[in-house]
Parts: structure tokens; sequence; C-alpha cells
């Protein structure tokens, strides 16, 4: 697989929360690798999206969006983790949300301009300018800030300009040997995935700040026959908030749980049995040592 024209590397995918990083992921990869919800920092983690063809690997890495505020233990986490992210990329696409610019943005630029690697710029959600000749000042205001190698409008959601995004990013890839297995899509195994589903199906329904302070882990992975057995525990920082997590005679937990078994089921195409129990560990989200038993420390 390695001629010497092959060209590999790592593309970090850095953005502000909620810009459309893991949506791109999704879409460069074709397979739901990430979560996506329309709350903030629903990413927590460094995750790989893999794409390999005849004559190159792309490592594609979702980071968590680069956010203000590092009161938690979680939020310094995962600011480290996307920091890391960047650190360690041979391209970096900074995501960007049309006709929006934020301090935040401006963050993420500096932290990947002090890098020095290629900068490629995705200005995601075109598909909600109208018309979409408005952008055209935001990109010429755009192209000032920084020198970017290119600068690539698209919507990660419709698929609008997302191959012309990875041929920016595959021109300036080096030449290299592929890191992974050509049929491997991510890094992360089966307990990660179902986990990260079952969370997004809670952080899509509860409101406000408790989807924040709830992770899940999966306790037990069992395959039998066409059958999957999980069971996982649904930590949350409160007692106060069970009854929340659960809802009226557990409607909430039986809502939650089935369609993240139903998304289980399609994925791994097998019936799933899915156990969840709701359980408390006071303010996980502030301290080290929690994550880190979580799953959620530095990796
Ligand atoms: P992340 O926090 O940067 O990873 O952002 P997500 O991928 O989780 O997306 C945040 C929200 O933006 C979700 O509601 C997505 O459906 C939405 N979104 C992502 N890409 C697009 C896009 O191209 N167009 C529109 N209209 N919405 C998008
Ligand atoms: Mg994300």
């Amino acid at each position: 697989m390695s001629t010497p024209e092959f060209r590999s590397g790592f593309v970090a995918l850095a953005g502000r929360p909620n810009v459309g990083k893991s949506t791109l992921l999704n879409a460069l990869i074709g397979a739901k690798v990430s979560i996506v919800t329309p709350k903030p920092q629903t990413t927590r983690h460094r995750i790989l999206g893999i794409d390999t063809q005849a004559q190159y690997q792309i490592v594609f890495v979702d980071t968590p969006g680069l956010h203000r505020g590092h009161a938690r233990a979680l939020n310094r986490a995962m600011n480290r983790a996307a920091g890391a992210a960047i650190g360690d990329a041979d391209v970096t696409v900074i995501v960007l949300e049309s006709l929006r610019w934020t301090e935040e943005d401006q963050d993420v630029l500096g932290r990947a301009q002090a890098v020095g690697t290629p900068l490629i710029a995705a200005v995601n959600k075109v598909d909600m300018v109208h018309p979409r000749n408005r952008l055209m000042p935001y990109l010429q205001a755009l192209a000032e800030k920084a020198p970017f190698e290119e600068i690539v409008p698209i919507s990660a959601l419709k698929g609008t300009n997302v191959e012309a995004l990875r041929r920016a990013v595959l021109q300036r890839l080096p030449q290299g040997p592929a890191y992974f297995p050509a049929d491997q899509i991510s890094d992360r195994n089966e307990r990660f995935q179902i986990a990260e589903l079952i969370r997004e199906k809670f952080m899509l329904r509860l409101r406000e700040e408790i989807p924040y302070g709830l992770t899940v882990q999966v306790e037990a992975l069992e395959k039998a026959d066409d059958l999957m057995r999980v069971a996982a525990i649904v930590w949350i920082e409160r007692d106060s908030h069970k009854g929340i997590v659960i809802g009226q005679g557990g409607a909430q937990l039986k809502a939650c749980g089935r369609s993240a078994r139903l998304e289980v089921e399609r994925l791994f195409d097998r019936r799933v049995h899915l156990d969840l129990r709701v359980k408390v560990k006071e303010n996980w989200a502030d301290r080290e040592r929690d994550l880190r038993s979580l799953g959620l420390g530095d990796e």
C-alpha cells in the first residue's frame, strides 16, 4: 500500500464548540464516528476518523471545541485534548460558522497559528446563508485575518463542498505510510461507541445544565448469536438530578434507552438488550481523578 507517492497525515478539525466539527468528521468518513447534538460541548474526546484510499490515508481528528471558561476539570481536560490535537497535526482545518466571528474563534486561530502547520478554513453551515453571495464580504474579511492556504465554504450537514475540502487537505499532506489498517474507520472500540450513542440521546432530551454533568460507562457487553447484551451506567452529578434523568414513572430513562437501543441495533445489525442504571457521583466533572476513572482524563 505504501508506494512512494502515498500520502498520509493527521488533520485536526479545530474550532469553538458547536460550529459543526463532528458533523464534518462524519460527512468526511461517511459514517457516524462522532456524536452530534445542537448543544455545545457535546464532544469530550479526541476521536479519529480514518479515510484510506489507494493513494492516501487521511486521519481526521475531531476535537472538543476550544472554549473559554476553564473552571471545571472536565472543561480543562477538553481544552487540553483539543490543544494536543492541534499540536500533533500535519494540517489544521479551522471550522467556522458562516457570517460569525467570535472571540473564541480568534482564540482557536491564535492557537493554530502558533503551531505553524498549514491552515485551511472551512466556513460551515453555508446552507443557512440566503442569498449565498451574502457570504462574500465575510470570506474577504477572513482572508485578511491569517494566511490561510485555502478558504472553503461548506455545509457539513448537506455535504456541500466536502470533497473540495478533502482535496484541499490532501494537497498539503506529506508523503508517508499508512498508520492504520485500510478497513479501520475510527480508533474507538464498540464500548466507547455505544456509551457515546447513549449519551447523545440524553443530551438531546435533557435541558440546561444536566447533560453537561452526565456521562455514560458501558460496564458489560456480551454477544450471543444474534443478540447483544449491554449494561451501562448513567453517571450524574447530583442526587437532585435523578428525578429528571429518570422521569415520571421512568419515562425519560425509557425513552432515551429505547432510542439508543434502536441506533445500536442498526449500527451492529443485531438485536440489543440494553440495561441502563442511573448512579450519582457527586461533582465528578470537577475532579481529575473521577474523570480518569470514567475514561475522560488525558488520552
Ligand atoms: P461541534 O460541537 O463543532 O462538533 O458541532 P456538531 O457537529 O455537534 O454540530 C452542532 C450543531 O450544528 C448540530 O445541531 C448540527 O446539526 C449543526 N450543524 C452542523 N453542520 C451544519 C451545517 O452544515 N448546516 C447546518 N444548518 N447545521 C449544521
Ligand atoms: Mg463535536
